[in-house]
């Protein structure tokens, strides 16, 4: 099982002299959240959410990557449906920081259960979502992320049906197959491949790992390789490295 690494976000706030310069920015210029003036703001939520967030996608629990950019900031509701939620465009508990994957996949898609009243205040609980709501709902209640990124929702959850749906989260097990694929059979030789497989043992699991990756790692030894001497050095290393980690922690 892969640790989602935080539940949910839980205190993210402004300073009083913070709050005013929003309130300012706001009179000025509306809820425009692409305007510059805001931008403060932005550098402000991305450094808090991702120490709240522990670097992770508040969807798919992935790492957050910074090579492609800075990192988005999601709007739970979102602020373009027909105008109607604009009101929520600066509204804290409106915002996380996601992957770019989950943010195109979850697009314009309505997170509600029902439509809220006109001009309705930003809802207080989770009542109103159909969606792992990620200030209010504790993410493992609702999805569970197997060896290999593989989700499910738990005990049936319509809310974590909703996010794995709509986020494509069942996409991800073969991108991230993929991705392991290449990253071995790209490196140098074998030395540099075993060491980037036991880098994967963590979110793949070892007995996962070793069945998908012995075989091409065994390409990487030469003559007389075989999948099983290939799944044997790996086994081999990681338990010298848990022995190392155990006794760096030991008494
Ligand atoms: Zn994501």
């Amino acid at each position: 099982m892969i640790d989602p690494k935080f539940e949910k976000i839980t205190a993210l706030s402004l300073t009083a002299a913070q709050a005013a310069k929003l309130k300012e920015g706001i009179a000025d210029w509306g809820y425009d959240w692409g305007h510059s003036s805001f931008g403060w703001l932005k550098d402000h939520l991305r450094t808090e959410l991702r120490k709240q967030q522990r670097d992770r996608c508040c969807y798919c629990r992935r790492p957050l990557r910074f090579d492609k950019g800075p990192v988005e900031i999601e709007h739970v509701v979102n602020k373009a449906a027909g105008g109607a939620y604009a009101h929520f465009t600066f509204v804290l508990k409106n915002l996380a920081l996601s992957c770019k994957d989950c943010n195109n996949g979850k697009g314009q898609k309505t997170v509600l259960r029902a439509p809220l009243p006109r001009n309705s205040a930003y809802p207080a609980s989770s009542a109103p979502f159909l969606w792992v709501h990620p200030h209010f709902h504790d993410y493992s209640a609702h999805i569970l992320i197997h060896d290999a990124w593989v989700y499910e929702a738990n005990g049936g959850s319509p809310e974590g049906v909703a996010v794995i749906g709509k986020c494509k989260l069942t996409l991800l097990s073969g991108i991230e197959r993929a991705n392991r694929r290449v990253l071995v059979e790209s490196s140098d030789d074998f030395a540099a491949a075993l060491s980037r497989a036991l880098g994967m043992v963590g979110d793949v699991g070892l007995d996962t790992l070793c069945g998908e990756l012995s075989p091409l790692l065994a390409k990487l030894m030469g003559s007389g390789g075989s999948a099983a001497k290939a799944e044997a050095a790996i086994r081999d290393a990681h338990a010298a490295v848990k022995a190392l980690a155990g006794a760096a922690m030991g008494p």
